[in-house]
C-alpha cells in the first residue's frame, strides 16, 4: 500500500527539481549552453518547483541568479557542490580545504539555496583507512557547520556509491552518512540521498528512519542503466534502468522527506547531446509516471 505513505506526482510536478548538470552545463564543451536565464524559463514554463545550480555556473552572479530564480516562481534547492574535503583531489592542506569550503557556502548563501552538497573526497592519500578518511572529513565538516547554520544553509553529505570510494568519496554508505551525521550532531549537518548512489542498497529505509526526515536535504533522481559505459558519465533517465524508484523514494519519504526530487543526470554520451527542451519534457513525464 505505497500511495498511503507516498506523495502522488501523477497530476501535481510542483516537487520536481532539475540540477542544471542534468542539461550538460557542468562540463566545457559540453550541453547546448544555455544560459542561467534561459534555464530558468525553460523550467518555470513546465511548472518545475526548483532549480540547483553547479557553482561553476553562476560564478560571481550568485545573488542575480539566486533572485531571478525566485522572481520566476521557482525555489533554489541547492549548490552543487563543496570541494573535496580530504582524498587526492582535495585542496593540497587542511586551510586551502576549508578556505574554499567556505567560498562554496558563501555562494550558496548568495544563491539563496537550502543547501550545499558535500562529496567528500576519497582516502586520504597514504593512510589506507576508511576510518581516518571518514575522521578528518567529520572535523572538517563540524568546523564549518556553525557558519553553516548562520547562513541558513544545511550541509548535505552526500554518500556516493563505492566505486567512487578511492578518490571521490570515502563515504560510501547510507550508514555510513547517518553515523556521522549523528556524531557531528549539528543542526545544519544533514544528509542528501541519490538514487544513482543507494540503489542497491537494502539498508536505506532502516538507516533513513534512524536520521529523520528533517536531516534529508535532498533526494536527486536518475537511474542505474544495467549494462553502464561509465560510472560518472552515464547515468540513466528515470525509467531506464534497474532501479526500483518507488521503494527508493517511499523509504525516503516514509522517514518523513517532503522536499523536492532533483533531476540528477550526468550522461555524456545521450542526454547532454540532446535539445534541452527536449531534456526537461522527457524527465518531467518521467517523474509524474514511474518515480
Ligand atoms: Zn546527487
Amino acid at each position: 500500500m505505497v500511495s498511503e505513505i507516498m506523495r502522488d506526482f501523477s497530476k501535481d510536478h510542483s516537487s520536481l527539481a532539475l540540477n542544471t548538470a542534468t542539461l550538460g552545463h557542468n562540463l566545457d564543451g559540453q550541453g547546448a549552453g544555455w544560459s542561467s536565464e534561459q534555464v530558468i524559463d525553460a523550467c518555470a514554463k513546465r511548472g518545475y518547483g526548483a532549480i540547483t545550480y553547479w557553482r561553476r555556473e553562476v560564478g560571481k552572479r550568485a545573488f542575480e541568479i539566486g533572485q531571478r530564480t525566485r522572481a520566476a516562481g521557482l525555489t533554489v534547492s541547492g549548490l552543487c557542490r563543496s570541494p573535496f574535503l580530504v582524498g587526492p583531489l582535495a585542496p593540497p592542506t587542511r586551510s586551502a580545504v576549508l578556505d574554499d569550503f567556505r567560498a562554496s557556502l558563501a555562494v550558496a548563501s548568495d544563491l539563496g539555496a537550502s543547501c550545499l552538497t558535500i562529496c567528500v573526497g576519497g582516502i586520504v592519500p597514504g593512510s589506507h583507512s576508511m576510518t581516518e578518511s571518514l575522521k578528518q572529513v567529520r572535523e572538517i565538516v563540524a568546523e564549518v557547520a556553525d557558519e553553516a547554520q548562520s547562513a541558513k544553509v544545511k550541509l548535505a553529505l552526500e554518500p556516493l556509491h563505492p566505486a567512487y570510494g578511492g578518490n571521490r568519496s570515502c563515504l560510501v554508505t547510507v550508514r555510513d552518512a547517518v553515523d556521522m551525521c549523528e556524531q557531528i550532531a549539528h543542526p545544519a549537518v544533514s544528509v542528501a540521498i541519490d538514487v544513482y548512489h543507494v540503489w542497491w542498497d537494502l539498508t536505506l529505509g532502516q538507516e533513513l528512519l534512524r536520521l529523520g526526515g528533517d536531516r534529508i536535504a535532498g533526494y536527486h533522481l536518475c537511474d542505474w542503466l544495467a549494462d553502464t559505459q561509465d560510472v560518472l558519465l552515464d547515468r540513466g533517465m528515470m525509467g531506464d534502468g534497474v532501479s526500483d524508484l518507488r521503494s527508493i523514494r517511499k523509504a525516503v519519504e516514509s522517514a518523513g522527506y517532503k522536499g523536492f526530487c532533483e533531476v540528477e543526470i550526468f550522461s555524456a554520451h545521450n542526454w547532454w547531446k540532446r535539445d534541452p527542451n527536449e531534456v526537461l519534457d522527457i524527465c518531467l513525464e518521467r517523474f509524474r509516471t514511474v518515480c
